[in-house]
């Protein structure tokens, strides 16, 4: 299994690429962010906990996101690999997702960092509030929140995933097309 975390801040262009991965390399994409928000959609209880965090631009807790994450798989045992999209956002959410892959006889094959800076950042989030109609992605505050929650908790699991070797850092400014080229690269270097 080809088992790739897409990492990077918010708005560091983590879902247009992975709906470009998940076409050549036919993988099942999991956005975290997503499933959180189809649960705010279908009204369910996960959903109304899931916003309260969501709302501040703070983490929903570990064991919340790891249970919707696990069920999310088990309802896809025949997948041949999977992009995780904004999971883990955690060490505890690492260690879990760990487990459950080697419970598969799997791991995480790569993780590929996203680096763009503060300002480009911003700029995109705002940008992209005007179409998406997330309230997260139009107030300034909760942008700043979701930067520095990322900064705290989110940046440790990409140092976590270095001491394995796992951490690919590319570069997430240039075109589309530029950017995918470079992630394909490191995925390729992984399979061969
Ligand atoms: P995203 O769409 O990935 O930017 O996520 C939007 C929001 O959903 C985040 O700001 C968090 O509040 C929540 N969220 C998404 N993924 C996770 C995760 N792995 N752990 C905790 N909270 C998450």
């Amino acid at each position: 299994m080809l088992n790739l975390i897409l990492f990077g801040p918010p708005g560091s262009g983590k879902g247009t690429q992975a709906a470009k991965l998940i076409e050549k390399y036919n993988l099942l994409h999991i956005s975290t962010g997503d499933l959180f928000r189809a649960e705010i959609g279908n009204g369910t209880a996960l959903g109304l906990e899931a916003k309260s965090y969501m709302n501040k631009g703070a983490l929903v807790p570990d064991s919340v996101t790891v249970n919707m994450l696990k069920s999310k798989m088990e309802q896809h045992p025949e997948i041949q690999g999977v992009i995780f999209d904004g999971f883990p956002r955690t060490i505890p959410q690492a260690q879990a997702l760990d487990e459950m892959l080697t419970s598969k006889g799997t791991s995480v094959t790569i993780l590929l960092s996203l680096v763009v800076d503060d300002e480009e950042i911003i700029e995109r989030i705002i940008k992209r509030g005007i179409t998406s109609g997330r309230s997260d992605d139009t107030d300034p505050v909760i942008i700043q929140n979701r930067i520095n929650t990322y900064k705290s908790q989110t940046t440790p699991v990409a140092e976590y995933y270095a001491q394995f070797g796992k951490t690919k850092v590319v570069k997430g400014v240039g075109s589309i097309d530029e950017i995918f080229e470079n992630l394909c690269s490191e995925i390729d270097a992984v399979l061969v």
